[in-house]
């Protein structure tokens, strides 16, 4: 073989190694452009049941809300299983694991502190929780 040959060989390889290179970062890129949306829509869904219990004044409402609530923490879960995301540390301790209700001090949970820990108590399944 050719010096010339081997050359023009080498090259085509280095290119199709480059060519690699740039689909696999061009993959993650939309990765994280995918994960950057789900996290973006997490966060509104959060807010936005947050909003529902805050704003719920009779028992009634306040039963709507939760059930929404719920709803929408599942599909969090959901969404967070499809794209592998971490959750915020806001939402991670921000709803009940028991009953997916979303945390709001004074209508769906109590904080405590026992033995230097804060314990979420939730009203609504009375389920305990450390959250720090
Ligand atoms: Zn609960």
């Amino acid at each position: 073989m050719s010096k010339a040959k081997q050359n023009l060989e080498q090259k085509q390889r280095q290119n199709s190694r480059q060519k690699a290179k740039q689909q696999q970062q061009k993959k993650k890129a939309k990765i994280k452009k995918q994960q950057l949306l789900a996290l973006m829509n997490i966060q509104k869904m959060f807010d936005f049941g947050y909003a529902l219990i805050k704003k719920a004044r009779t028992k009634k409402q306040l039963e709507q809300a939760l059930q929404l609530s719920k709803s929408y923490m599942l599909k969090i879960k959901a969404i967070k299983k499809h794209v592998k995301v971490k959750l915020p540390e806001q939402i991670q301790k921000g709803f009940c694991k028991k009953c997916y209700v979303i945390f709001v001090p004074d209508k769906t949970v109590k904080y405590r502190i026992k033995h230097g820990r804060a314990i979420a108590i939730c009203l609504n399944c009375g389920s305990k929780r450390i959250i720090g």
